[in-house]
């Protein structure tokens, strides 16, 4: 259960807001989730970050539910990591050969210019993500070294806070492989992808995409809410 044991391991800050942040964020569906991971998500973390400003707070945490509802999308059956792991062309590492897990670069911050509370996101997320990446290490990961500093002889480190660069890319094999497996029905979610994908991040709007996830509620209307992973 790698989400929960480090969810479980994150040192609590204070859980005052836990009851806010649990009635705010609960008001928006995550269709890929179970109700139970949900609540255990908002709970660990909004009592992690609890001294962070609310608006940060619950951008972080609705963040972590979207990457983890890309994550659950991309685990599914003959799906994204199944064809990443099978039929790669550009192996041993595919696109994993560089450090995309920054979550915003300093060209990034120069050129973009995003606003103040984009920088703090970015922060946070940063932060939570040393975490789970220093989590995976502790139990024994290896690092494969050489490409990302986040890979590892059995895949990322990263499951959670994924940088926006990593959730989103799809390279033009995995792509093809989708468009061989759904016809046209992939469209709209390959396109929706790559949109928040290639985007510059300015907002805290930037970081998420809701078309992905409608986009993939329609690909995948019987796979919504699937429980543990
Ligand atoms: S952070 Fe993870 S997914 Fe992204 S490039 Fe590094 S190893 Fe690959």
């Amino acid at each position: 259960m790698p989400f929960d044991g480090w969810l479980k391991s994150l040192p609590t800050d204070t859980p005052r807001h836990v009851r806010t942040d649990l009635e705010i964020l609960r008001a928006h569906p995550f269709s890929f989730l179970g109700a139970q991971q949900v609540v255990n998500q908002i709970e660990r973390l909004s009592a992690h970050l609890g001294s962070q400003p609310p608006l940060i707070r619950r951008a972080a945490i609705s963040y972590s539910l979207y990457i983890r509802q890309l994550d659950a999308i991309q685990e599914m059956e003959n799906g994204i990591r199944q064809s990443c792991a099978r039929d790669c062309q550009r192996p041993p590492v595919g696109c994993c050969n560089s450090e995309h897990h920054v979550i915003l670069s300093l060209s990034d911050i120069l050129i973009a210019r995003p606003t103040q509370n984009s920088l703090h996101l970015a922060h946070v997320l940063t932060t939570l993500q040393n975490r789970e990446h220093a989590h995976s290490l502790e139990q024994g990961r290896l690092i494969r070294p050489g490409y990302c500093s986040h890979l590892t002889a059995t895949g990322c480190t990263l499951r959670m806070f994924k940088s926006p660069r990593c959730i989103h890319y799809l390279c033009p094999q995995v792509e093809e492989s989708m468009t061989a497996m759904h016809g046209d029905n992939a469209a709209p979610f390959l396109a929706a992808m790559h949109a928040i994908g290639s985007c510059v991040i300015h907002t805290l709007e930037d970081f998420t995409s809701a078309a992905v996830i409608e986009a993939a509620e329609t690909l995948f209307p019987g796979k919504k809410s699937a429980g543990e992973h």
